[in-house]
């Protein structure tokens, strides 16, 4: 094994003990990473500091085998550890009684034109999929950022652009290989472990490590003719957010499958001061019908009607400044089953931002609030899963994005304030939860359905008593 040079000095006796047995059993491209190795600080960076801890050891994998193993080690000398893929969650951090098990360098994907599926590997990120899925003429439902980890956006659930066509991710998962929190490696799919395949089609991350994901790929004409997406992104100075929302309300309420979008509130990146409202709409089709369709939102004059087209494996570019690692950034979603249509809500979310930015300053312009609509295909036609939300018909989202940490106060009293605005018009058994946005929220929220929750507790049982994968159900 390559790049064992540190020293185990420091190390608590179980993690030397792992680091120890591990550096002979690991293939030769993954590394055992501690403190005086010169990767270390670049593998500790994450898309948010917020909640960063520094573990004891970072174990970069390279294979299936690199990875059981490593659980292995850990399971039998009791040390905890936490996956990380893409690393833009608050969770794949842990401190100096655990390892971190990085992915980042287990990333080969595979696509099979002619089977139509793209099988990732643990630590692939969204990018290094839908690039080779395109050039085979393919698409998948992933999520809308390039360095996110295509598992645990999958696995989660799995919100998505492409959900009017293709369903959520999570619905175009075939099956898995995943480490369970014994050391087995097990196969998931419709015939192995059913029952896994649907905790893991929502609820992937709590009951083991997933190595690889075989998703259903489609036909890239399913997005449009030539494959690609027609997008804009209006914006009107804040002053207009009535207009606004009374224009983009009625197209969200009765969404064509093919158009999707969301209205967002944030500063105006002209670094102005001024505070503004995107609309950002998309729409799989021609560039007339799509114009046809949010005809309402271009007759209100936006300050430019950024039209293009863009190709599926470019489709999360115009994201990626927001997946920048570092600054403190934390994300909250809830899920409405109606638009939040009423111009007083919105009227009062901009007052709510602007004193945000009031208290906190130019070096938190970066947050933003949103609402985006959820693309509907037909009913009942995926099957049933640990994702729970066909019945959210819009996700209300706050996002803080700040450099200094004495804002952290400032900026989660403005999420929880932001969030219950955009939800005040919703009886609260109506507000559902995103569990791959946050685990603080009432379970009940996070697995909403008659019977699910009381089916993943008891799975959870089963496959993971003891908590190795988070006490989330137990
Ligand atoms: C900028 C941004 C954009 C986003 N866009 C979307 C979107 O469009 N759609 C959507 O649904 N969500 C979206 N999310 C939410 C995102 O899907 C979750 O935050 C996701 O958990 C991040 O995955 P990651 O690999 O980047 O993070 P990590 O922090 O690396 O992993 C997330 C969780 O999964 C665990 N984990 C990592 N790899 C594995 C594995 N192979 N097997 C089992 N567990 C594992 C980690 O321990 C952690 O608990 C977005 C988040 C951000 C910050």
């Amino acid at each position: 094994m390559s790049g064992t040079t540190n020293t185990a000095s420091g190390l608590n006796v179980a993690v030397k003990k792992v680091v120890t047995d591990l550096a002979s059993k690991l293939s030769s491209n993954a590394k055992i990473v501690t403190e005086q190795d010169g990767e270390w600080n670049a593998l500790l960076e994450r898309w948010s500091d917020i909640g960063k801890q520094t573990p004891a050891a970072i174990v970069s994998v390279a294979t299936e085998a690199d990875v059981q193993e490593t659980v292995k080690q850990c399971l039998s000398h009791g040390v905890k550890f936490v996956p990380k893929a893409g690393g833009h969650s608050l969770w794949s951090t842990i401190g100096a009684e655990g390892i971190v098990i990085d992915l980042t360098a287990f990333n080969a994907v595979v696509v099979d034109k002619e089977s139509g599926t793209v099988t990732v590997s643990g630590g692939s990120q969204i990018k290094d999929a839908i690039a080779p899925l395109f050039e085979a003429g393919l698409c998948s439902p992933f999520g809308t950022a390039n360095t996110v980890g295509a598992v645990p956006q999958a696995v989660n659930g799995g919100l998505t652009i492409f959900s009017g066509l293709l369903g959520q991710t999570s619905d175009a998962i075939l099956s898995a290989r995943l480490v369970t929190a014994t050391g087995d490696l097990l196969t998931i799919s419709s015939t192995s472990h059913p029952e896994l395949l649907y905790a893991i089609k929502g609820a992937g991350t709590y009951f083991g490590l997933v190595t690889s994901l075989t998703l259903r790929a489609s036909p890239l004409s399913t997005l449009s003719s030539d494959g690609t997406i027609w997008k804009t992104t209006a914006p009107f100075p804040a002053s207009r957010i009535s207009d606004v929302i009374g224009a983009l309300a009625p197209l969200a309420s009765s969404p064509d499958p093919r158009a999707t979008g969301a209205l967002i509130i944030t500063k105006s990146p002209q670094g102005d001061g001024s505070t503004i409202v995107l609309a950002s709409l998309i729409f799989f089709g021609s560039s007339e019908d799509a114009n046809a369709h949010f005809a309402s939102i271009k007759a209100l004059g936006p300050f430019v009607w950024g039209e293009k087209r863009v190709s599926y494996a470019h489709v999360n570019d115009d994201f990626d400044p927001f997946c920048a690692t570092g600054g403190f950034k934390r994300h909250v979603v809830a899920g409405v089953p109606g638009v939040p249509g009423d111009p007083a809500i919105w009227e009062a979310e901009v007052k709510a931002y602007k004193a945000l930015i009031e208290k906190a300053g130019a070096q938190a312009a970066r947050s933003m609030v949103c609402f985006m609509w959820v693309g509907k295909g037909e009913a009942g036609r995926w099957a049933e899963s640990a994702f729970g939300h066909r019945g959210v018909a819009a996700w209300v989202e706050a996002v803080v994005w700040y450099t200094d940490e004495g804002s952290a106060e400032a900026a989660w009293e403005w999420q929880v304030e932001a969030l219950r605005i955009g939800t005040e018009g919703f009886r609260e058994e109506e507000v559902e939860t995103f569990q791959n946005s946050s685990r603080e929220t009432p379970i009940k929220s996070r697995f909403p359905g008659e019977g699910r929750l009381e089916k993943l507790t008891a799975l959870k049982r089963e496959w993971d008593p003891e908590g190795v994968f988070t006490n989330v159900f137990l």
